[in-house]
């Protein structure tokens, strides 16, 4: 199975960091500054997708198609923690663990053996889809196939929430393929596609019917994956590349309404509170952190990020309240009102096998 979250960094700021923007427009990217903005949208949602918004268009252009469209920036930290989340999601359902992450948001799972389990192949992948639904609220759509190539193009087909079931059978996997443009294919980019066009070459299923010795003048060396390729044929195995390696802990507290800068003490309390689970979580990892970082979202969405690095590791929970709020004090805006807290550690490094000194005394 391929699976492939739906729009994700606009899925997360829609479902995950600003509720309120469900059902509206929403772009990743730079302020668009009534069209004067620089900049591409890094993500759109599909509610923005229906303007015609895509991703990489200049944000200046998004902003034409659709003025009531909302802008924000981007909480890539974010976008990290969920990719976590539901990368830990398929490992418990892949045959033996095996996931292997594509990008920050798709990965393929080996479920050969699991698959068995069910009664049909599609109600694996709506109980994939609905445990990373409900777990991390984010949309995703499945693709099942014999093999990674076809089951990546299987994705695509139905998205948002799709799930695409193209059966073991060869002859079904080359009629699957065959109306497909050429580009369809992982692999095939704009000057591939555009060398095929120049031959009158525009489907897989033009290729299917060629050979490879046929396809040589046009592909040379790539002639033999091509032709593989656009008959389904894929035989890499599924190799796992591991959990992601932990770079950091952070939380984060959207408030339900912008809190006023005079109230310094609810602040502090809410940084308090947010260093207590990042420090329980510390220690429960047996980790240590050098590095602290604050988060400020103001309420017109402008954020900020300051860090402090220390000379050496800790897991002090009482040393990371104390710089923590040193950070906030010293770099907050005090005019302005706050909508989100974030603490954040890094540059993390393991102390399971060192004694603390605290255990002594
Ligand atoms: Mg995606």
């Amino acid at each position: 199975m391929h699976i492939d979250m739906d729009a994700y960094f606009a899925s997360v700021e829609q479902y995950r960091n600003h509720p309120e923007l469900q059902g509206l427009p929403v772009c990743v990217g730079h302020d668009p500054k009534g069209g004067k903005g620089r900049g591409v949208v890094r993500a759109a949602s599909y509610e923005a997708r229906n303007h015609g918004i895509r991703s990489g268009m200049p944000v200046s252009r998004a902003y034409r198609l659709c003025p009531n469209a909302v802008f924000v920036s981007g909480d890539f930290q974010s976008y990290v923690n969920a990719s976590g989340e539901f990368m830990a999601i398929l490992r418990e359902f892949a045959d033996e663990g095996r996931v292997r992450r594509a990008s920050i948001d798709e990965a393929y799972i080996e479920t050969t053996f699991i698959c068995q389990e069910y009664r049909h192949p599609k109600e694996l992948a709506l109980e994939i889809q609905t445990t990373i639904k409900d777990s991390t609220k984010l949309p995703c759509s499945v693709g099942i196939a014999p093999n990674m190539s076809v089951a990546k193009i299987a994705t695509g087909m139905n998205k948002p929430m799709g799930i695409t079931f193209v059966p073991q059978d060869p002859l079904e996997v080359v009629r699957f393929l065959a109306p497909l443009q050429v580009d369809a294919l992982n692999g095939v980019g704009k000057v591939t596609a555009e060398r095929l066009q120049r031959y009158d070459i525009k489907t897989l299923g033009q290729i299917q019917q060629m050979s490879v010795t046929e396809l040589w003048p046009i592909m040379g060396r790539g002639s033999r994956w091509l032709h593989e390729r656009a008959s389904g044929i894929d035989e890499r195995p599924l190799v796992d590349n591991g959990p992601r390696i932990r770079k950091s802990i952070s939380k984060d507290r959207t408030f339900l309404e912008d809190v006023d800068p005079e109230a310094v003490d609810y602040l502090h309390e809410t940084i308090f509170k947010i260093c207590e689970r990042i420090a329980e979580k510390v220690k429960k990892k047996a980790l240590e952190y050098r590095t602290v970082t604050v988060k400020l979202r103001y309420a017109d969405y402008t954020t900020i990020q300051r860090s402090r690095t220390l000379p050496v590791s800790t897991a002090d929970a009482d040393m990371l309240r104390r710089i923590a709020r040193g950070i906030f004090d010293q770099k907050r805006d005090p005019e302005r009102a706050v909508r989100l807290l974030g603490v954040k550690v890094s540059s993390l490094s393991d102390n399971s096998a060192q004694v603390c000194l605290a255990d002594f005394l």
